[in-house]
């Protein structure tokens, strides 16, 4: 999967530790695309939290602090419920220390401000997103960002699949750019699990389509004793099958790609399970909703598959439990919705009962051990979604490829 030279290219990086950043004017690549609710409060900080120990190091060192993230998808200009401001709050709650905003990322504020900062100041800068440039990655745009900039450091791992200013950029037009604390650990983990995994390895896949995840499903192959699949995608494996799969989620055009990774799986001695037994319904939007539990084949037509079953859970489990290394990316089902949460609660519970490293990549599923209470418990929460999928397709991601080697 991930070969040497994909293993010497991401180790051969630069951390934070490594260089002298006493004094040192830093612009920080964090991720602070946090969940806000309509009154414009974080509704989840742990983004927020992830980055507090490259933060401290800096502070600790008298750094002067340059913190920059993209929010949401603004259309490339100020959005309304998309400004960073809620952020600096409950940073500087964090932190124990002022964190000064400035309502927009380049321009004469934020130039003015570079001149006056002093060593042990942070200063969050507005949304990257209100600007086409950080998209763009146009070169005034990158210009204005790492103007007097000594020190680049990317703790952004969520977002170092993108090629942008702010992630490929800046380091371009800086003396050194290292990772963060963050992302290194996310490194580290990636690595281990693909490089130097213990056996049994065991997949478990879900949420909503096959179309994203066909990558890593063929990638995983190589390296993995069994693979799981369910959530959505399971319903396009199991109507490759034949099975009728009535309502439930079906991407028709990957029906044949579908047949190729379970032919790959037995070619390569795979184990590669899907549901047996599903909870069904009509509907998903209303509390009431009346469900039954069904094997695959007798899926009722006007029905929609939103959760394995309980039989599946238990077989899903027992693998896990026996695993020495599990990489989790996907709900098994809608479990947002109470009624169809069993699947998902089951497999994390597994999770957590293994002795073994265990790896949860990708929104879902992360929130969804954090719903339960269980992120105690789990080796390493990702905080990349995508980025963490490419990372383990082995591909080079640019926000990390492009920082400064050891010499
Ligand atoms: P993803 O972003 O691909 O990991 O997908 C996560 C989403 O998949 C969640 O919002 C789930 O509600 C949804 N999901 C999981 N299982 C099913 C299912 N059986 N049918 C429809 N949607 C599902």
């Amino acid at each position: 999967m991930l070969n040497d030279e994909l293993k010497d290219l991401y180790m051969s990086k630069i951390n934070i530790d490594e260089i002298e950043v006493t004094g040192k004017m830093t612009f920080v690549r964090v991720d602070y695309n946090v969940p806000l609710d309509d009154a414009g409060s974080i509704t989840d900080d742990t983004r927020i939290r992830g980055s507090l120990p490259t933060i401290r190091y800096l502070l600790e060192h008298q750094a002067r602090i340059i913190l920059a993230s993209h929010l949401g998808r603004p259309k490339d200009k100020p959005t309304s419920g998309m400004s960073l401001r809620p952020v600096a709050t409950r940073l500087s709650e964090l932190l124990g220390h002022e964190v000064i905003f400035i309502d927009d990322c380049i321009g004469s504020k934020v130039a003015s401000l570079k001149q006056t900062m002093k060593g042990g100041d942070i200063v969050l800068l507005e949304n990257l997103r209100f600007y086409p440039g950080e998209k763009k990655n146009n070169e005034t745009f990158i210009a204005e960002l790492a103007a007097g900039i000594e020190v680049f450091v990317n703790d952004a791992f969520g977002t170092s699949h993108r090629d942008q200013a702010s992630m490929t950029g800046i380091p371009k037009h800086v003396p050194v750019a290292v990772t963060g604390f963050l992302v290194r650990s996310e490194l580290e983990h990636f690595l281990t699990l693909m490089a130097d995994p213990q056996k049994p390895f065991v997949a478990i896949l879900g949420g909503a389509k096959v179309s994203d995840k066909i990558g890593i499903i063929r990638k995983l192959l190589e390296k993995v004793d069994t693979v799981l699949i369910g959530g959505g995608m399971a319903y396009t494996f199991l109507k490759a099958q034949k099975f009728e799969v009535g309502n439930s989620l079906v991407e028709n055009d990957q029906l044949d790609v579908a047949l190729e990774l379970l032919a790959g799986a037995r070619d390569l001695g795979v184990e590669f399970l899907l549901p047996l037994d599903n909870i069904v319904a009509r509907k998903t939007d209303d509390d009431e909703v009346k469900t039954s539990t069904v094997r695959n084949e007798n899926i009722p037509s006007s029905w929609m598959a939103l959760d394995i079953g309980p039989e599946t859970a238990r077989m899903f489990s027992d693998k896990i439990r026996k695993a020495k290394t599990i990489f989790w990316n996907g709900p098994m089902g809608v479990f947002e919705k109470e009624q169809f949460r069993n699947g998902t609660i089951a497999v994390a519970k597994a999770v957590t009962e293994s002795k073994g490293m265990s790896v949860v990549g990708g929104g879902d599923s992360v929130a969804a051990i954090k719903m339960f209470g269980l992120e105690d418990k789990i080796t390493h929460l990702s905080t990349g979604g995508g980025a963490s999928l490419e990372f383990l397709e082995g591909q080079i991601l640019p926000g990390i490829a492009v920082l400064t080697n050891r010499k």
